[in-house]
């Protein structure tokens, strides 16, 4: 780590944290215990349909929660529907059981609100200063912070961290940012979005369209190329199939040129237009909703990182930094979302800032470690993954020295109602120069994430195949499969299952 001034003598704080997420709350309230005077600067700017909220961030906010309460929300109605066949009788027989969006909407928000309200309180707790205001650096040490009136404070400090995240990005044609929707406004949209286009092939885009459809709407999803970029394709590919199965139309290889509103009114009624990617076809389509889930921008172009010259990728907007989250600029920091190379995730935003606070003011010297870190993408199929995908281990290795081993598996759970047999998947990639260690584990079926957690500490520790045949399993689990691994997809063999 390079060295600079850490007196607090100089300036008004020690740390100014930019970004009240999941980073930069981390990093503060670390900060904090060990006496350190912080302040946090938060804003959100609000969305083109005026959509805002309060502090806390992408996550609790606009992100991975309301996201799984709205997953939540449709398993619930596949539970009830394979509740029919445990024996459950609908009370009023015949009649048709329908979901409402505004009371889901509202207990989602409530929630949300009394973890806002957590965090507030965390803060006055830890005795970090928070400010609803925007961050920009006016100086090496100086920073402006303007609250939503204008007003201007000017604050000093030793050292500055930012976190301020990413927002989605808008298509860039006519009609965009009037008409569309993104995940910012999706969560807190007062009626249900009806039929709707999502437009993207992230994981956000199919989050959402998989729980939108689960809770019974039309839902179509436009994609231009490859599903689920960076994540391993076949995987990807299954949980597309598995959506299609369950009445998700995919539009494939065309992008959108022209949103245009041919009714007014909640939700109204708009009109896409797109053409392929080969230039050579038109699409048009009506819809209520149009949800933009095409990626997110950094949130670096407009903080003033030129004064105090911290680098950034011009292209993406991302901050490069040294493995101990150090920009160009030794006193300034970034952490989270805005980091160029690192993973999108909370839980890696909150590591990376805790254990920066840490070695800032301790004499502790961990460093985030940004390998093997699990993720769950929440669709329909839930797919949980950790290290690398089958095509980065074949490149990083040779296909010669990786072993994939392999299964499809029927969760006991859907065998009375009997639905989608055989469509859970589980695999793990070896590296066979290196005891068979697994250097990649996939899986596809319910409750994914909570499989994953477990068998990533395992590959913290270094698991190999040898050690997950010696582990006795869970009966009848679904991670079980992962002790009882034969097939090689190299023999081809047959992978079917039966229910556990
Ligand atoms: C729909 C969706 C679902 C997701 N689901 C998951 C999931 O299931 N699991 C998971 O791990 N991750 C998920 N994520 C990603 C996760 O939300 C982010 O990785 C995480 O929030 C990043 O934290 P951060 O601290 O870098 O930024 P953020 O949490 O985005 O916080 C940045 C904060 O800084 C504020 N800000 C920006 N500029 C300024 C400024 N100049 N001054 C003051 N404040 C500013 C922003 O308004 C925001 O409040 C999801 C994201 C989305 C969009």
């Amino acid at each position: 780590m390079q060295e600079f001034n850490l007196s607090p003598d100089l300036y008004d704080y020690d740390l100014v944290v930019i970004g009240g997420g999941s980073g930069g709350l981390a990093a503060a309230k670390e900060a904090a215990m060990y006496g350190k005077k912080v302040v946090v600067l938060d804003y959100v700017t609000p969305t083109p349909k005026g959509t805002t909220w309060g502090l806390g961030g992408t996550c609790v906010n606009v992100g991975c929660i309301p996201k799984k309460l709205m997953h939540q929300a449709a398993i619930l109605g596949q539970a009830i529907r394979d509740s029919q066949r445990y024996g459950w009788e609908l009370q009023e027989k015949g009649k048709k059981v329908s979901h409402n969006w505004s009371s889901m909407r509202q207990a989602v928000q409530d929630h949300i609100g009394s973890l806002r309200f957590g965090y507030s309180k965390a803060l006055r707790d830890s005795k970090v200063t928070y400010m609803n205001a925007y961050g920009e650096f006016v100086g090496p040490h100086q920073i402006k912070a303007t609250n939503s009136k204008g007003k201007e404070t000017f604050y000093t400090a030793a050292a500055f961290i930012i976190a301020t995240g990413e927002r989605p990005r808008y298509l860039g044609i006519p009609g965009d940012k009037e008409y569309c929707i993104t995940s910012d406004d999706l969560f807190s949209l007062p009626q249900s979005p009806g039929r709707t286009l999502v437009v993207g092939a992230s994981y956000v885009a199919l989050e959402c369209a998989g729980f939108l459809a689960g809770l019974g709407l039309d839902i179509s999803v436009m994609v231009r190329s490859i599903l689920l970029r960076g994540f391993d394709q076949q995987m990807a590919n299954k949980i597309g199939e598995h959506m299609e199965q369950h009445g998700v139309t995919f539009i494939r290889q065309f992008v959108p040129t022209k949103v245009e509103q041919i009714e007014e009114g909640s939700p109204g009624k708009l009109k896409v237009t797109a053409k392929s990617t080969d230039g050579k076809e038109t699409f048009e389509g009506e819809y209520n909703t149009v949800l933009l889930a095409i990626g997110r921008d950094a949130c670096t172009r407009t903080i003033g990182l030129d004064t105090v010259g911290v680098k950034v990728n011009v292209k993406t907007g991302k901050i490069p930094v040294n493995e101990e989250e150090q920009t160009n600029v030794p006193h300034v920091y970034a952490i989270g979302d805005v980091l160029e190379g690192k993973l999108e995730l909370t839980p890696v935003a909150i590591q990376a800032g805790r254990l920066l606070a840490r070695r800032l003011y301790t004499e502790h010297s961990t460093k985030c470690d940004y390998t093997n870190v699990p993720t769950t993408v929440f669709t329909p199929l839930e797919y949980g993954a950790c290290g690398l995908s089958e095509e980065d281990s074949i490149q990083k290795y040779g296909e010669d020295n990786v072993e994939v081993y392999h299964s499809n598996f029927w969760p006991l759970e859907w065998t009375v109602p009997a639905r989608d047999n055989n469509t859970c998947y589980a695999k793990i990639i070896c590296h066979k120069q290196d005891s068979e260690r697994v250097v990649g584990f996939h899986v596809l079926g319910p409750n994914a994430g909570e499989m994953t957690q477990g068998f990533a500490a395992a590959m913290k520790c270094g698991m190999t195949k040898e050690q997950l045949d010696n582990t006795i399993g869970i009966h009848p689990v679904c991670a079980e499969v992962f002790t009882t691994l034969s097939v090689t997809k190299r023999s081809g063999g047959d992978i079917a299952k039966g229910g556990c």
